[in-house]
């Protein structure tokens, strides 16, 4: 029986890629026909077509359960009751936990769930629905400013985020008008500023024996918190320190994923703090190379699914992220997560107007650059702030992945500016 995912986006079809190479037929639930998955991958016979639905839709998840054998998600937006209603009325099993998804999805359950257990996160406080001034002047005095305020629910790429720089009536009725506008609707909650000096990512990948691997942490560069540049291994530039923080951020999404049940990739955001303290907030614009081993380590959030800080290890290591999370939800040995380059970066794709122009530019730059793969999403539509693509550039060393990323980067003004 085949393995039915809920979203046919990127994450999807990437899934679908090494699905294809081991055999696994894939019934991939989404609305439209065409959906960047759907267009990868055919579906198993008897099925003459991928289901076309909602994959928040009850029924529409009901029927892919009757057809599979376990189910899994691309997205984390999805209705998790659904999903445990079928794993409940014995359907199919469901990939991560039901209820990882659901706690995940609320992102300030999320972060009371890892605070409780012990785990570093950034302080963070509810907003109540319609907050009055005294309620900022409260998160003010808890928090510090600036504040990021965020929806709770439906976030993604940065759409649910605003930082509010003070609590002039201004800048709060731009904040609440950014959320409000936002798919999160309004419950909303707050969170101090972190005034980290680099971010950083561990995917992490646990089967359903419950063997745990994970990759080597990650830097993540971020512009109008929409993940941007990623580098792999962290840059040693300066030289000490790296292997440290390195072996500490694997530790601590280790210790974060073992608080959520289920099988399955997850990716851990966090944040590289320049002294483990919060009492000197400063925009988070220089991406410095010369880091603070000593620097504490907390948790931004957690995606309980194939996530954008891995997507260099389809072409950086032994086993990629997406062929991990296959074999961990379906019950087979876990790959080595080993790099096997030396260096790698990922650069997203990312749309700056409703015209594909630019993002052709950026591919024809790649196309001319030694150790460079394209991947087009295949996406109907371009629109600013969509991530079309990514181009991943692998060398032999970090000097040579960086030149090597030259061209690219210059062919995206966007980026530049
Ligand atoms: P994703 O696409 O990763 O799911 P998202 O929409 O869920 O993103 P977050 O991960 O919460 O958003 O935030 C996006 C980015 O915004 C972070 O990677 C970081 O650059 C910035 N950011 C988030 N929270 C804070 C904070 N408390 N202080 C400073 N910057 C922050
Ligand atoms: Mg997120
Ligand atoms: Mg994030």
């Amino acid at each position: 029986m085949p393995l039915g995912i809920l979203g046919g986006g990127q994450l999807g079809r990437m899934l679908a890629h090494p699905a294809a190479l081991m055999g696994i037929p894939l019934l991939i639930l989404d609305s439209g026909p065409n959906t960047p998955a759907k267009q990868v991958s055919l579906p198993p016979a008897p099925h003459t077509q991928h289901p076309d639905g909602a994959f928040t839709s009850a029924q529409h998840i009901r029927e892919l359960a009757q057809k599979a054998d376990v189910l899994t998600v691309e997205i984390e937006h999805v209705d998790a009751d659904v999903l445990a209603q079928v794993e409940a009325d014995g359907l199919c099993t469901v990939q991560p936990a039901p209820g990882t998804i659901k706690l995940i999805q609320d992102k300030y359950l999320q972060k009371r769930h890892l605070q409780d257990r012990g785990i570093a996160v950034a302080p963070f406080a509810a907003v109540p629905e319609q907050p009055t001034m005294d309620h900022w002047k409260t998160l003010e005095r808890e928090l510090g400013m600036p504040l990021m305020v965020k929806s709770r629910t439906m976030a993604y790429d940065g759409k649910g985020n605003s930082p509010l720089k003070s609590l002039d009536a201004g800048d709060i009725q731009q904040t609440m008008t950014t959320l409000l506008g936002s798919a999160g609707g309004n419950k909303l909650y707050a969170e101090a500023w972190a005034p980290f000096v680099k971010e950083v990512a561990v995917m992490v990948v646990r089967n359903v024996a419950g063997q745990v691997k994970s990759y080597d942490a990650v830097e993540t560069i971020h512009k109008d918190s929409i993940l941007r540049v990623c580098f792999a291994p962290l840059r040693v530039a300066g030289g000490h320190g790296m292997s440290e923080v390195n072996k500490r951020a694997k530790e601590l999404a280790e210790r974060a994923v073992a608080t959520l049940d289920g099988a399955g990739i997850f990716g851990v955001e966090m944040f590289l703090m320049p002294d483990g303290t919060l009492d000197s907030p400063r925009l988070p614009n220089s991406h410095t190379d010369t880091l603070p081993a000593t620097g504490s380590l907390m948790i931004n959030e957690i995606a309980p699914r194939p996530h954008n800080s891995g997507h260099h290890t389809i072409e950086a290591c032994e086993t990629s992220q997406f062929e991990n999370h296959l074999r961990a939800i379906l019950s087979l040995p876990l790959g080595s997560t080993s790099l096997r380059v030396p260096s790698a970066a990922m650069l997203n794709l990312i749309g700056t107007s409703e015209s594909m122009q630019p993002i052709e530019d950026a591919c024809n730059a790649a196309y001319g650059v030694p150790g460079a793969t394209v991947h087009l999403y295949g996406k109907a539509e371009c629109r600013k702030g969509r991530k079309m693509g990514h181009v991943t550039v692998t060398g032999s060393s970090d000097a040579q992945v960086r030149e090597r990323i030259g061209p690219i980067l210059r062919a995206m003004p966007d980026l530049a500016a």
